[in-house]
C-alpha cells in the first residue's frame, strides 16, 4: 500500500518522499487511518517500527490554526526527545509548523522563548513541568502522545505525567506507544484515554537479516573476546551494552587503551555530550559505542552492524530492545551475547521467555589481554534496572 492511500496533503507527502519512504511500515499502515479518524490508540510497537511517523504524520495533518501548543509529545529520555523532534521537524518542513524540543540538562532560557511560539512540543516530563511553572500553558493541546510509555513509567515519571495530563484539555486525542504492557500502564490508559483502539505491529527488524549468537565465556576472558570481535568482525557501528554506568566508562576506557576508539554513552553524561556523541557517530557512519540500556530505547542510529551484549540484559524486554538496534530497514545485523557461567541460568530464562533457541557458538581463537579487573559485578545497577531485574526474576523463579 502506498502512502497516497492516506490522502495526506501535498506538503506532508513531499516531506515523506524527501525522507525516502516509499511504503508505510506495519504500524503506520494500521495506526494512521485510525488516528486520522480521531480515535485514541495504544500502539504496541518497538523501537524501529516507524512509530514516530505513525503518530507524526496524522498529527501534522490535524494541527488546527488555534494559537498555542496544539500537540504535545512526552518522551522518557532526552535522546528520544531530540530524535522525535528532529523527525517531526523533517515531516513538517513544508508546513508553517514550529516543533520545539524541551528537555533537561541544558539551559532553560532558550526553551522558554522557543516554546512561546511552538505549535508542537516534544518534551521530557521534568523539564516540561519546569516550563509550566514558568507560565507555559497547555490549554490548547488537542493531540497528546505518550511515547515509550512503559519506559516512562519504569523511570518513575508517573506523577509528572499525570500532572501534565491534568493541565491539558479533556477534549483531546491521546495516543500511547509502548513495547510492553503492565498493570500500571493499563491503569493510566483507563484513566486518561477515551475508548482506545489497540494496534499491534511487529518490529521493523527482519529476523532473516539478523544473526544472533551467544558465546559461553569465562568472566575474565570477556574483554579479550570483545577486543577480538571488534577487530575482526565489525563493519559499521558496534553498540556494546553494559549493565552499569561504571562498567560502561571502564570498558570504553579499556578499549581505548587497546587503541580501539570507543565512546561511552549513558545517563550520567551531560546532555550536550550525549548529543555530540550520537551526531559524530552519524557523521562518520562507523565507530564503537559503549552504552547502558538507557541508550537502547528510542535511539536510532543507522548502520549498526553489531550489537554486543557484553553484560547480559536484565530482562527479556531489554534483550529485545537491545538487539532491535541492528538489522533495520533492510540491512544485515549481528547480535552477539556474552554468557558467563554465572549468567547461564538467566540467559536460558530470557531465551525461553522470548521463545528463541540460540545454540552457543564455538569460541574463536583470541589473544588474552588483561583488563584492570573484570567488569561484571552485581554492583549498583541503576535503581530502575535493579528494581526491574528483581521483579522479573522473582516472577520467573517462583
Ligand atoms: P522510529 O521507530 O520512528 O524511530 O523509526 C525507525 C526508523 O525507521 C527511522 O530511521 C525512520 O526514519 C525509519 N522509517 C520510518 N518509517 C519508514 C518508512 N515508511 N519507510 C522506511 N523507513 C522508515
Amino acid at each position: 500500500m502506498p502512502f497516497s492511500h492516506f490522502n495526506l496533503p501535498t506538503p506532508i507527502v513531499k516531506a515523506i518522499q524527501d525522507q525516502g519512504y516509499t511504503h508505510p511500515t506495519a504500524i503506520q499502515e494500521k495506526a494512521i487511518p485510525l488516528i486520522l479518524s480521531g480515535k485514541d490508540i495504544i500502539g504496541h510497537s518497538e523501537t524501529g517500527s516507524g512509530k514516530t511517523a505513525a503518530f507524526g504524520l496524522p498529527m501534522l495533518n490535524m494541527l488546527s490554526k488555534c494559537k498555542g501548543v496544539n500537540a504535545l509529545i512526552l518522551t522518557p529520555t532526552r535522546e528520544l526527545c531530540v530524535q522525535v523532534s528532529e523527525a517531526l521537524a523533517g515531516f513538517a518542513k513544508y508546513l508553517p509548523v514550529k516543533v520545539v524540543p524541551v528537555f533537561g540538562g541544558v539551559g532553560i532560557g532558550q526553551q522558554i522563548n522557543a516554546s512561546r511560539t511552538a505549535d508542537v512540543i516534544v518534551a521530557t516530563p521534568g523539564r516540561l513541568l519546569d516550563l509550566m511553572a514558568r507560565g507555559l500553558n497547555l490549554g490548547a493541546v488537542r493531540y497528546l502522545v505518550l511515547d515509550e510509555a512503559d519506559r516512562m513509567l519504569d523511570m518513575g515519571f508517573i506523577k509528572d505525567v499525570e500532572k501534565i495530563l491534568s493541565h491539558t484539555p479533556k477534549q483531546r486525542q491521546t495516543l500511547l506507544f509502548s513495547a510492553t504492557s503492565s498493570p500500571r500502564l493499563r491503569s493510566l490508559v483507563n484513566r486518561y484515554m477515551n475508548s482506545p483502539v489497540s494496534v499491534q505491529a511487529k518490529t521493523h527488524v527482519d529476523p532473516s537479516l539478523l544473526i544472533e549468537r551467544a558465546y559461553m565465556v569465562q568472566i575474565q576472558e570477556k574483554f579479550s573476546l570483545l577486543v577480538h570481535c571488534l577487530k575482526h568482525e565489525t563493519s559499521g557501528i558496534a553498540l556494546i551494552f553494559c549493565k552499569t554506568r561504571r562498567n560502561c566508562d571502564k570498558l570504553a576506557k579499556s578499549l581505548r587503551a587497546q587503541k580501539i576508539s570507543a565512546t561511552e554513552i549513558h545517563g550520567g553524561l551531560s546532555q550536550s555530550k550525549r548529543i555530540q556523541t550520537i551526531t559524530n557517530l552519524h557523521k562518520r557512519g562507523i565507530g564503537i559505542l559503549v552504552a547502558t540500556d538507557v541508550a537502547s530505547r528510542g535511539l536510532h542510529i543507522d548502520n549498526i552492524s553489531h550489537v554486543y551484549n557484553y553484560d547480559l540484559p536484565q530482562t527479556p524486554d531489554d534483550y529485545v530492545h537491545r538487539i532491535g538496534r541492528t538489522a533495520r530497514a533492510g540491512a544485515k545485523g549481528n547480535a552477539v551475547t556474552f554468557v558467563t557461567p554465572q549468567d547461564a541460568r538467566d540467559f536460558k530464562l530470557i531465551m525461553r521467555d522470548i521463545e528463541r533457541v540460540i545454540k552457543p557458538a564455538p569460541l574463536p581463537t583470541f589473544e588474552k589481554i588483561a583488563m584492570p579487573s573484570p567488569t561484571q559485578e552485581p554492583s549498583s545497577p541503576s535503581r530502575d534496572g535493579h528494581r526491574k531485574h528483581k521483579q522479573f526474576w522473582n516472577r520467573r523463579r517462583h
